[in-house]
């Protein structure tokens, strides 16, 4: 399996740093795309359910005008796992503010952002089963893993 494994110094897994990265990605890649108006870890997101982030687009008449916000949520698993899957999971999501099904115009757009997206997906898919059938990895070094926090 080739993963690359990066870690998220802990401040990255604070909202404003998830916020951040992904207008990161979003502008070099999506400068288009419109607008997101937010950006958030959420924990009612449930593995076993097949949601691992969501993208949605709410539209409503604000001073005769349709405006529409957009927000993308991440499953707060993604707090804990490599670097790698929450950069599979976010060009997921960025990718679905263009393209709304799965399919080859959306793949396009998601190798446009991570040439390496499928072997991420593939990557993630395989960690799920993992959490699904003995629970989740602790990704941390092996000289930290006794470290008390
Ligand atoms: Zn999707």
């Amino acid at each position: 399996m080739a993963l690359l494994i990066i870690f998220l110094p802990l401040d990255c897994a604070s909202p404003t740093a998830l916020y951040d990265y992904v207008h990161e990605l979003k502008d070099s890649y999506l400068r288009n795309a419109g607008q997101l108006s937010k950006v958030a870890f959420d924990s009612k997101l449930h593995v076993l359910h097949n949601a691992l982030g969501t993208h949605t687009s709410i539209s409503r008449i604000q001073g005769g005008k349709l405006k529409s916000k957009r927000e993308i949520r991440v499953a707060t698993l993604f707090k804990e796992v490599p670097a790698e899957f929450l950069r599979m999971i976010v060009v997921h999501e960025l990718a679905h503010m263009k393209e709304r099904a799965h399919d080859k115009a959306f793949y396009q757009l998601c190798t446009y952002m991570a040439p390496d997206y499928h072997q991420l997906e593939f990557d993630v898919r395989l960690y799920l089963t993992h959490i699904e059938h003995l629970g989740p990895l602790d990704w941390r070094p092996a000289s930290v893993s006794g470290d008390e926090v």
